[in-house]
């Protein structure tokens, strides 16, 4: 099964992505998560992304498209996968289409997480991330047992420094103008599935289990 999933920053897609992968047996890819990697280890690519990551803007679709079309070539994408903050723009999204048809692939599967403005902005600025494993918490809504602590491997917690208020202003901006409009993209093509991203954890995996194993909207 080949899913996306979809929704602003701070809806739940990398929470619900670890889920999904480790049930469905699908590899989880995260362009955010990749280009972090990039960044730290300071390739080209990281160094050409950093600028536009700090912002909160989005890294131009044809650096994009290279990571995800040479990704998804790999073996273990063959059984199907679980793209997570990618495609972000209508281009991105013909870009993609036209590499899984290269290879008699489609998308079967548009999960969207759907949270209003105001949870999404006490989501974002409350989220910390494991340093060592990538595992999310969130300070209230989802704290690890000892503050600061990553529960699965101990591994320090950090907070992102793209999670401030004000570069949450323009990836909210950025998803407005340029994301969004892929829900029409996939709707059209009888792949989307909403959710309602607002209720807790465990209730949102339910709902998305339950539009895997079923028909879409
Ligand atoms: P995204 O990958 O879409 O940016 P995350 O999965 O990182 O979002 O979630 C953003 C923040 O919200 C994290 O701190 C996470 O722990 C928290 N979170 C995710 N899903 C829920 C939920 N259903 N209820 C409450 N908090 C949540
Ligand atoms: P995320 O971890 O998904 O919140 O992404 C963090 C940042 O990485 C975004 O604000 C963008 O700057 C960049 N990014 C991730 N995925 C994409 C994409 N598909 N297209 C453009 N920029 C992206």
């Amino acid at each position: 099964m080949n899913v996306l999933i979809m929704g602003a920053p701070g809806a739940g897609k990398g929470t619900q992505a670890a889920m999904i992968a480790g049930e469905f047996g699908i590899p989880h890819i995260s362009t955010g998560d990749a280009l972090r990697l990039a960044v730290d280890q300071g390739t080209a690519m990281g160094q050409l992304a950093k600028g536009y990551m700090e912002r909160g803007e989005l890294v131009p679709d044809d650096v994009m498209n290279g990571i995800v079309r040479e990704r998804l070539g790999q073996d273990d994408c063959r059984g199907g996968f679980l793209l997570d903050g990618f495609p972000r723009t209508v281009p991105q999204a013909e870009a993609l289409d036209g590499i899984l048809a290269e290879s008699g692939r489609k998308i079967d599967r548009v999960v969207y997480l759907d949270v209003d403005r105001e949870l999404l902005l006490e989501r974002v600025t409350g989220r910390r991330v494991c340093r060592s494993c990538g595992a999310t918490y969130h300070v209230r809504f989802h704290p690890p047992a000892k503050p600061g602590v990553c529960d699965k491997c101990g591994g320090e917690l950090y907070q992102r420094k793209d999670d401030s208020a004000e570069t949450v202003r323009t990836r909210l901006e950025e998803y407005d103008k340029k994301t969004a409009p892929l829900l029409a993209y996939y709707r059209e093509r009888g792949v989307l599935c909403r959710i309602d991203g607002a209720k807790p954890i465990a209730e949102v995996s339910e709902d998305i289990r339950r539009c895997l194993r079923g028909p879409a909207e």
